[in-house]
Order: structure tokens, then sequence, then C-alpha cells
């Protein structure tokens, strides 16, 4: 048994996980780390993402951070209990402590430890930069570590196999449940091991780090209703995050956090096998869904801002999916393909009929649809794909806020989406050092919760948020687990 015992236990390896456990050991303490996945196939989404970072400059984050998550922060609290946050967290009562909204001090602590973040990070190898992106222009700043994700997973995880006495890795290995002990405290793993082996893997501290609810069809139809048969996870890494880290600690008396009825969507090519194959053109024609029809204004805002709730609503169509719709205008556009990530080719025809039948729609609803929003257009000029150029429709329903123009020249083209989940928001409330907070707003000892299990969303995601919250709150548990490792033996 005395093998199976560590100072610190960390659940997953992408970078939240990661970020724990070689804090913890750069820290003095002994970890664990289980791992689903096999070793070439570690790091969850964290492998797949090109991990953009809402940052201004590297060392300090967006303007507009604080802004977007206090608009962001739940439903609709109720203010009286919310006044109490600006209180000490001793103070503040028990009813706030876990209340289901985000707490301004873990945000502060992100906004604060990101730069320290990345200068950590730097010591590992990796640059941060600005990245290359698929949108045409973007409402906020963002940069990235060259080489994306996998250059996090692969530049920690390699420092962590250097050190086999003081990390050791435990793949194809699943946490199924905590192990307690009658004091409350937290003091291990229960999990099952290759070829359904069960496993007991002991420890004082465990970092809950394994991800959200997005590959749990279960779950997801249990929080996100019926029409979560029609997603699927972004990329193969969701694929492994099936929602344990969040029930392991609801069931330890965890409060929750994060909208757990939502998830980070986004628009993609269900025919592409490509990672992350979004199809963010949308804007610069019509969507229609596969009765023919327009259901959405098609360019509200910036894309990069409001392409989730238009990708929500594409989950919410008959079977969950819609038709970007083009003629060949498109190619006026510069640089229009980088917003499309998929390799397929569009569907297309010489007149809108073919397209119908190469979409599978009725003809005659696709060109009454294309003819009613036609007519709707503007005949002015200023069309500009960079700027909101208000290009509005006028006398159809829904009307399109922005870059109307005609569908009139062929070739027609259409690319076939559906939403995709890239991360549940449904996760655990934490406090600034990532420690789990129960249903009674106490801390529960030695329990940790980091990345996508920390519930941090509601309404909106914030846009490149989610690495970044990984590495600070997987930083923080380490931290904080490994000087606390000699105080609970
Ligand atoms: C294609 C793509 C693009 C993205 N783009 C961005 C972006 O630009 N910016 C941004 O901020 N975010 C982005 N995201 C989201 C972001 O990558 C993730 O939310 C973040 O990396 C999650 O980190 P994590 O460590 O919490 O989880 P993960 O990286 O998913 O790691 C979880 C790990 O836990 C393991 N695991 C799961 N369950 C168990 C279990 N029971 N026992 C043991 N192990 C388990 C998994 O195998 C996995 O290795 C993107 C995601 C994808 C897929």
């Amino acid at each position: 048994m005395d093998d199976l015992s560590f100072d610190v236990v960390v659940v997953g390896c992408g970078i939240a996980g990661l970020s724990a456990a070689v804090t913890a050991q750069q820290n003095g303490a002994r970890v664990a780390i289980l791992e689903r996945a096999p070793k070439d196939e570690r790091g969850g989404n964290t492998r797949y993402t090109e991990s953009l970072w809402r940052m201004k400059t590297v060392d300090a984050v967006s303007e507009d951070f604080l802004d977007k998550f206090a608009a962001n922060a739940g439903g609709w609290p109720d203010p009286g209990i919310v006044q109490d946050a600006v209180l000490d967290r001793d103070f503040q009562p028990r009813v706030l402590r876990s209340l289901g909204v985000v707490d301004p001090q873990v945000v502060a602590a992100i906004a604060d430890d990101a730069p320290k973040a990345i200068a950590w990070l730097a010591t590992f190898g990796i640059r941060f930069d600005e990245i290359p992106m698929y949108f045409l222009s973007q409402s906020t700043t963002r940069m990235g570590p060259i080489g994306g994700g996998l250059a996090l997973v692969e530049a920690l995880g390699g420092y962590a196999d250097s050190r086999p006495d003081e990390i050791h890795f435990f793949y194809e290995t699943a946490a199924r449940s905590l192990i307690m002990d009658e004091t409350g405290r937290v003091a291990g793993i229960e999990a099952l091991g290759d070829g359904n082996v069960p496993l007991r893997i002991m420890g004082a501290n465990v970092v809950l780090a394994c991800g959200g609810f997005q590959g749990n069809p279960e779950m997801l139809s249990h929080y996100c209703g019926p029409q979560s048969q029609f997603i699927r996870p972004v990329s193969r890494g969701g694929h492994y995050n099936r929602g344990e880290g969040v029930r392991m600690a609801l069931s330890a008396g965890a409060a929750p956090c994060g909208d757990f009825g939502s998830f980070h969507a986004q628009p993609v090519d269900p025919r592409s096998t490509d990672i992350e194959p979004v199809v963010l053109n949308y804007n610069l024609g019509v969507l229609i869904n596969d009765s023919g029809k327009r259901f959405t204004d098609e360019g509200p805002a910036m894309v990069d801002a409001t392409y989730e709730v238009v990708t929500r609503l594409i989950m919410g169509e008959r079977h969950g999916i819609a038709y970007a719709v083009f003629d060949a205008s498109l190619d006026e556009v510069q640089n229009w393909t980088v917003t499309v990530r998929s390799r397929v080719p569009p569907l297309q025809g010489a007149t809108l009929k073919d397209l119908a039948v190469e979409i599978g729609v009725d003809d005659q609803e696709l060109i009454r649809t294309i003819d009613a929003y036609n007519a709707a257009c503007p005949t002015s000029d200023g069309f500009d794909p960079l700027t909101l150029d208000g290009l509005s429709t006028t006398g159809v329903d829904p009307r399109k806020s922005n870059w109307a123009r005609p569908i009139v020249t062929p070739p027609f083209r259409a690319w076939p989406i559906i939403c995709s989940n890239c991360f549940t928001f449904g996760g655990i409330k934490i406090d600034e050092h990532a420690r789990v907070v129960n249903t009674e707003g106490d801390i529960i000892p030695g329990l940790y919760a980091a990345g996508e299990v920390a519930g941090l969303y509601y309404r909106v995601y914030t846009g490149a948020t989610s690495v970044m919250r990984g590495a600070v709150t997987g930083r923080m548990a380490g931290a904080d687990a490994a000087c606390r490792r000699n105080s609970f033996p």
C-alpha cells in the first residue's frame, strides 16, 4: 500500500492537472497523476487547443476581462446576498459562500496570476505571442503559446516524466470516487485501472483536474436537455472527460458553480475529421435549417462575440443542424478561407434548386427563403466584413443586422454546421486557492478543483480564458496542497 500513498493525488493531466502536479512537486510534494488516456493521448482538451489567452500583453489580461466576467457571473442573483461579496471571506454569510455565482475574488485571482503563470511556463521553454486566428477581426485581445496546448502538455509532461521518483503517472486509470476519512477530510481516490482492476491511491490532498462532462452523453442529456444528442466534443480529447470530477465533488458535498445546463458551443462541419473544424463565415451569408428556413440574425455583432449564442440556436433546431448558404460574392472577401477550418469542400450548385438537392431541403422553400431575404437587403454600398457595417435587412423576420448582401450570383455554396461542445460549464465552487467549498460554505479539507472542474461560466463563455483558468487554478491547488501536506498527516 505504501507504493500507492502520495502527498498529493492529481486526477487528470491536461493543463490544470499538470500545473497542479508540477507546482506541488516544486514545493516538495510527492505526487501521483491519474490519467484515463494512454500516455500518447494524455492531455485531454489541452492537447488539441491552440490555447489562446485573453491577454493584452504577457503582463496583463485584456481590457475587457473583468467586465465580461461580471456580465456573465450568473443568472439574476439576489442583490441582497451578493452585496456581501465585498466582505472578507471569513465574514461573508454562508449563504453567499456557497452561492452558485462566479466569485469576483476568484476572477480577480485568475487575472492577477495569469501573467505569473505565463512567466512560470516560460521556465519550461514556453513562449507566448500573437497567434493567427479563425476570425477576420476580433472584439478583444488574445495571445497564445507557440505550439498551442500540445506544447504545454509536452513541456510540463516532459518535466514530470523526468522525475519519476517525485511524480508518478498512472495511465489508463480512471478515478471513480473519493475516499474520505471520518473527520470529513479527503484521504485518497478509488480508481479503475486497465482490465477493470480496482485501485486505491491514498493521499491527504486530491486535486480534481479531470475536465467537464462533454464526453458523457448521460450527464449531457440530464443537464443540457435532449437536443444534446446532436452535439459532440469539438476534439478527441473531450471524449475522455466524462464528468467524474464534478460528480465526485458533488457527492462529497461540494457546492455547484457554473451553468450546468450550458457549455461552450462552437459551430463545426459535421462531415469533418479535423480538430475543431469550425465554420465561422456564416455571418457573410445566411443560415437555414433543414426545412429551408432562416431562423436567426446571422450578424448581430462581431462573430467572435456572438458565435456561441448562434451555435446554441443551431443545436435547438429540429435535427440540430443548419446550413450556411452563400453565392459567389463570398470570394470577394479577402482571407475568408481562414474562417473555415473544415477541409471538406462545401456543397455546391449552379442554381439554388441544385443546391437544395445537395443539401437535401425542399427547393421551393429554399428559393422562397432566399428571395425574401434578397428583397430585404439594402441597396446601399459600404459592405465591410471587418467592422459592424450596419448593412441590415428591412422587412424580413428574422432580421440580419450587418453584412446583408443579396445571394444571387452562381455558383451557390453551403456548409453544414452542427453545434459542438468544447467544454461544459457546470462545475464546482472553489475559493482563490482552488479549495473546494461545500454546500454549507466551508472548505472540504484536502479537496481541490482545477480547470474545467472548477465552475466559472454562466450565459456566455468569456472567450480565451479556459486554458488560463486551468493553469492558474492548477498552480493554486498544487501550491496550497503541497504546503498543507504536513499539517494533515
Ligand atoms: C479544439 C479546442 C480549442 C480550444 N481553444 C481554446 C482557446 O483558444 N483558449 C482557451 O482558453 N480554451 C480553449 N479550449 C478549451 C480548453 O482547451 C480547455 O477547457 C482546457 O484546456 C481544459 O483543461 P483541463 O486541464 O481542465 O482539462 P483537459 O485538458 O481536458 O484535461 C483533463 C484530463 O483528465 C483526464 N480524465 C478525465 N476523466 C478522468 C478520470 N475519471 N480519471 C483520470 N483521468 C481523467 C482526461 O483524459 C484529460 O487528460 C479549446 C478546446 C479545444 C478542444
